[in-house]
């Protein structure tokens, strides 16, 4: 999205860097993104909203905003649909008992992607696609998208607010943005559980906040497949947000995920990169989560 933009290519290295520094990357089998066909995309997004993103692309050099600091270049709807591509290509290994989980190192994030418009980075939302083609192919009834990056997932509430199928349970710093998912007392909708919490507040706190309000709900939700919004901007060394979450705490988040998934969902997670901006926690980080999920932590 140019050269200043923290969403960058970059850290996509940096993972690939802390996978292989870590010894990880050879335990781990990976697979090329497929593209989406742009029917997918339409499982969430409308007509209008796609056309935005298609019908806009600047010539090779260009840029076109579509906010202040979302972008399209030359190559964003393919890159795009490579990344919804991923997600929706990581559903199917995972529900074919190919793999028993996978994570989708993706670009553009998705999360703040609202059925009816690109916004916040993120141009079509990667995890609200691939669980609606969870869904729609698979027959899933219950569906659990967690969203533990630093900004609130409005584009993935916005899509599932009204559908009691999917339980979405989030924690993300408040006031920040994209100043949502505080609503007036009682009218939360009842699939949300959404967890604000102030600046600088620090894992233990989280953890806390995860075990009192999350796990019930997954408890009483039953999933049978998870949805993981992975962004790793709590990380107290990103400045894109001001919380002090270490790669020990986004351990032991994840270790809770799978054993509620290995509880009511045979294991069946999917995990996509959402935010997550300072290089070197991004990629650590990275390599904690996934060290869970491939039962190596
Ligand atoms: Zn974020």
């Amino acid at each position: 999205m140019g050269d200043w933009h923290p969403e960058c290519p970059a850290r996509l290295q940096a993972i690939d860097d802390q996978l292989i520094a870590s010894g990880l990357a050879s335990l781990l089998e990976h697979r090329d993104a497929p593209i989406a066909a742009e029917e997918d995309i339409e499982l969430v997004h409308s007509p209008a909203a796609i056309a935005r993103v298609r019908d806009y692309l600047p010539p090779a050099g260009g840029y076109h905003p579509l906010d202040a600091d979302t972008l399209l270049n030359a190559h964003s709807w393919q890159a795009a649909l490579r990344a919804a591509g991923a997600a929706i290509a990581a559903t199917d290994a995972v529900m074919a008992g190919e793999v028993d989980n996978a994570f989708c190192a993706i670009r553009p994030p998705g999360h703040h992607a609202t059925p009816e418009a690109a916004m916040g980075f993120c141009l079509f939302n990667n995890v609200a696609i691939a669980a609606r083609h969870a869904m729609q192919v698979y027959g899933l009834e219950r569906i659990a998208i967690i969203d533990f990056d630093v900004h609130h997932g409005n584009g993935t509430e916005a899509a599932f607010e009204a559908d009691a199928r999917v339980l979405m349970a989030s924690f993300f710093q408040h006031p920040l943005y994209p100043y949502s998912g505080v609503h007036p007392a009682g009218t939360t909708p009842a699939n949300m559980v959404n967890v604000p919490v102030p600046a600088y507040t620090r894992g233990d706190v989280v953890r806390e906040l995860v075990r009192e309000h999350w796990l019930p709900a997954l408890h009483a939700h039953r999933p049978q497949m998870l949805f993981v919004s992975a962004g790793f901007d709590a990380h107290r060394e990103d400045d894109m947000a001001s919380m002090g979450l270490v790669e020990a705490d986004y351990a032991w988040i994840t270790r809770q995920l799978v054993e509620v998934a290995q509880q009511y969902a045979k294991g069946r997670i999917v995990s996509c990169l959402e935010g997550g901006y300072a290089l070197s926690a991004l990629g650590r980080s990275v390599v904690a989560h996934l060290k869970v999920l491939a039962g190596v932590a």
